[in-house]
């Protein structure tokens, strides 16, 4: 393995003027991030900013539609970004959470989301869509969205008060855990986001996903569930083309 991040070139290419990543724990390892605070990046890409913000484990959404300055602080708390602005990186970072990407091609607007189970049974992923929808005038249907790595169905076991949450949130919640035992189960949270969008009208050839299991997979990812610890959180962004 030698890729620092990972990308979907399905999902979005430059040719469809975005660029996005889903970092591993190399590419987590090679730069510091300041939660809150725009951080300035130039490359062969050309200028622009990278930003990430406290997460909360909620489900409110912080939107950019203005162009970012270098005194722009974000102090407050939010598990999901959208921006229009080209040239602005929204990130999340996670390390068993499920990152997830949205890119609206008609009306150039892209969103990063944070989502572990509290905030994929809260509804974060709908309730960002409806945004992108309420604020930019997306249709559902145009979105294409993207499912990170994160805790695998193969390893992520759950117990009583999640299985609890989940039961009172989702009518079919049998249909994304496996190996119920009453108690316990594993949680397949890609499935779980998947579902959600797919019920919101999004098509399901606009969907896709990285199969790959953060606890599984220690030479890529950081892990909460397998360290016991936060040793790093992999950081994933998106970002709409400066010219388009
Ligand atoms: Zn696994």
């Amino acid at each position: 393995m030698s890729a620092a991040v990972i990308t979907v070139p399905a999902f979005a290419s430059a040719r469809d003027g975005v660029r996005h990543f889903f970092g591993t724990r190399r590419h987590a390892d090679s730069f510091a991030l300041e939660v809150g605070v725009p951080a300035r990046q130039s490359g062969a890409q050309g200028r622009g900013w990278l930003l990430s913000v406290k997460q909360v484990h909620g489900t409110d959404a912080l939107v950019v539609d203005r162009p970012l300055i270098e005194s722009d602080q974000f102090p407050g708390g939010w598990d999901a970004l959208v921006t229009d602005q080209p040239g602005v990186t929204v990130a999340v970072r996670t390390a068993d959470c499920v990152p997830v990407l949205v890119h609206d091609p008609r009306r150039h607007v892209v969103a990063a989301i944070h989502a572990g189970w509290r905030g994929a049974v809260a509804g974060i992923v709908p309730k960002t869509l409806s945004l992108m929808v309420a604020r930019f005038g997306s249709t559902r249907s145009d979105l294409r969205v993207s499912i990170g790595p994160s805790a695998g169905p193969c390893c992520y076991e759950v117990d009583g008060p999640v299985l609890d949450r989940l039961q009172a949130g989702l009518p079919d919640w049998e249909s994304v855990v496996r190996d119920y035992q009453g108690h316990n189960a594993r949680l397949d949270l890609k499935a779980l986001i998947r579902r959600q969008v797919e019920g919101e009208g999004v098509l399901s050839r606009a969907v896709s996903a990285v199969n790959l299991c953060t606890i599984c997979h220690d030479e890529l990812f950081y892990s909460y569930r397998r360290e016991g610890r936060v040793n790093g959180t992999m950081v994933s962004g998106i970002t709409l083309a400066s010219s388009r």
